[in-house]
Parts: C-alpha cells; structure tokens; sequence
C-alpha cells in the first residue's frame, strides 16, 4: 500500500488548539484555513464586544439586523432545532450562559432569583427572522443569542468544502474536539481515521477507545470539557433551557458520528439533554446519524454502528447494548 508524507499543523482560535492534516504540502492552503476558521470566530463569537452575532445581541429590544445570508441560515437552523417539542437546545440560552460564566473567570452558581428573571429572556418562541432581508430581531432588551452549540461544527464543515474546493479530498480538521474527516488518510496501517473517545475527567489524551471512521464527522459534548465544582457539586457548561441549572442525568457525554459537523454539534448537545433511552428511540428515524453514550456508572452505548467501529481500550467501561 502506497504511503504519503503527512503534514500537520495546530494552532490555537477560538480558546482551543486547532489541528490540521493533510497529505500535501500546500502552505498556503494551510494559511487559507486558519484564516478561514478566524474570520468565522469573528462572526460568530460572543465573547467579545464585536462580531455579526454580537450585533443581533446588542440591538434586543432596539430593532432587527440584517446579517450575512450564511449566519442567517445557521440561526434559522439552530431556532428550528430549539423549536422541537422538549427541546432541550436553545440559542437562546445567552443570558443565562453569560450569568453562570462556566468554563470561563469569575464562574458562579447565580442565586436562584437572577435564574427566574433570567429564564424568561431565553424564550427562543419570541425570535423574529425575517427570511426577505435576512434578518434577526430579539425583542426583548437583555436578550442574548449563544451559538457555542453549534459553531464548531458549522465551521468544520465550511472548513470541508472549502478543502474540497481546493482539490483536497483526504485530511481531518479537530476543533477542540470536533473532529471533521475528508475520506481515508493516506498513511498509516488501515486507512482509517482514529478518533479519540475521551475518558470523562481524566488526563488529557486518556482514552476510554477509539472510534474508527472514514470521511465521517465525529463530535462529542461532554460535562467534562468545562465544569467548575463549588461545594461538593459539579456545574457544567450544558444547560437545562427550562431550569436553567446544568442538565443533570445519567451521562458524562455524548458523540454524534455523521455526515455533517453541524449535525453532529446539534445533535449532542440535544441528545445529551434527551438521555439514553429517548436519544437511541428519537435516532431511529435517523439512521444516518450514530450516536455513542457514556454513562456516569461507565458503560459505552451504541445507537448503532454501521458508520464506525470502536476499539475499547479502558476495562474500567463496558460496551452495553
Ligand atoms: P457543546 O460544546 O456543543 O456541547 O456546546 C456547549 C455550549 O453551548 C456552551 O458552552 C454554551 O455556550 C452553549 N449552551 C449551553 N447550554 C445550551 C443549550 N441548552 N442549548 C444550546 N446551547 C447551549
Ligand atoms: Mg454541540
């Protein structure tokens, strides 16, 4: 079998190393790319003053901005997936996020009368898009769009198109975590990607397994990736749009294997707060997305497995059916 030099770059955007493989050497492709995942941090960011989303914050209760057709899309599609019925994604959630601060300076368990005046700013029901000039009206002064649900996973997939467009067909993208792959790598044994399952709150790199792909989108959203602990209580960064308190249930996190990265990104962060039992029923209707649970008493759950194949590597969990 023919092996091809691999060339690898990282570098730190958005608060997470961005790592990068391909099998050419194009420097100015690479720099295309990077540049490509900073100009999207720049529109979507809330965690500075400016950006397009910040724009739309900033005018709640004022009056509606008009944005790029592309961010207009992506708000569309994560509005519609707040809509579901029980629901527990919202991009609405902004304000409450902000409040706790979870994975960021100055994290606090708020008092439980800023959540109630909180909850009913993140009512993703009074969002007004108007698909004739693109634009995005929060009606109520205070309130805040996030879109940390769903932004890496957009962006990996623009990255993919954008690699394509530039007659890339074999590399893999990992954005703190969501990893997006182009077909088979063009090294190694056998010519599938391996993507890391983490072990929930153990060292970096330490693995429960490894999940085996080809050209396929592998996310995870797990509590471990931004919590803080204040007495005795573990706060992460998933919150419950109704309570808004940190959903609690029985998982430590999800992973979405599928075609798209925006999928796979919604789709955690929704099955997550879905569980077990309701995530694998609610996926039978979608049998091109795959979803592996790791549950808080390590067990590792399949909602199927025709697009992977996993490798356990820790024997502190077991694969359950
Ligand atoms: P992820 O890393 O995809 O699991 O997304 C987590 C991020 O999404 C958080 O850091 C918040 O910015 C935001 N977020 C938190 N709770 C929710 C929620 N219930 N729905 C949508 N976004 C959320
Ligand atoms: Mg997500």
């Amino acid at each position: 079998m023919p092996t091809t030099n691999a060339y690898t770059y990282t570098r730190v955007l958005m608060g997470s190393p961005i790592f990068l493989k391909l099998f050419v050497d194009n420097p100015p492709l690479v720099e295309e790319v990077y540049a490509r995942i900073g100009e999207l941090e720049d529109q979507l960011t809330v965690n500075r003053a400016h950006s397009e989303v910040m724009d739309i914050n900033h005018a709640a209760g004022k009056h509606p901005v008009s944005v790029s057709p592309a961010l207009f899309q992506l708000i569309k599609r994560a509005t519609e997936v707040s809509l579901l019925a029980g629901s527990c994604f919202n991009l609405t959630i902004g304000p409450l996020v902000k409040r706790w601060k979870i994975g960021f300076q100055g994290h606090t368990v708020p008092p439980q009368e800023a959540i109630d005046a909180l909850l009913p700013l993140t009512d993703p029901h009074q969002l007004v898009l108007d698909a004739s000039n693109h634009s995005v009206f929060l009606p109520h002064a205070g309130m805040e769009i996030d879109l940390g649900a769903i932004a890496k996973g957009y962006i990996a997939d623009v990255i993919k198109n954008l690699l394509y467009q530039r007659g890339v067909y074999h590399a893999i993208i990992n954005l703190g975590g969501n990893v997006q792959t182009l077909g088979r790598p063009q090294n190694g044994p056998n010519q599938q990607w391996a993507v890391g399952l983490q072990k929930p709150f153990g060292d970096n790199g330490e693995l429960i397994g490894i999940i085996h792909v080809v050209n396929k989108s592998v996310v995870t959203s797990g509590i471990y990736e931004r919590y803080f602990v204040a007495d005795d209580k573990l706060y992460h960064h998933i919150l419950h749009p109704r309570t808004g308190y940190p959903l609690d249930n029985e998982l430590f996190s999800v992973t979405i294997i599928s075609d798209a990265s925006i999928d796979g990104d919604i789709y955690t962060t929704l099955l997550y707060g879905m569980g077990v039992e309701k995530g694998r029923e609610y996926l039978q209707a979608y049998p091109h997305i795959e979803a592996i649970f790791v549950t808080r008493d390590n067990k590792v759950i399949f909602s199927s497995d025709k697009q992977f194949t996993f490798t356990l590597l820790d024997n502190s969990y077991q694969l359950a059916g």
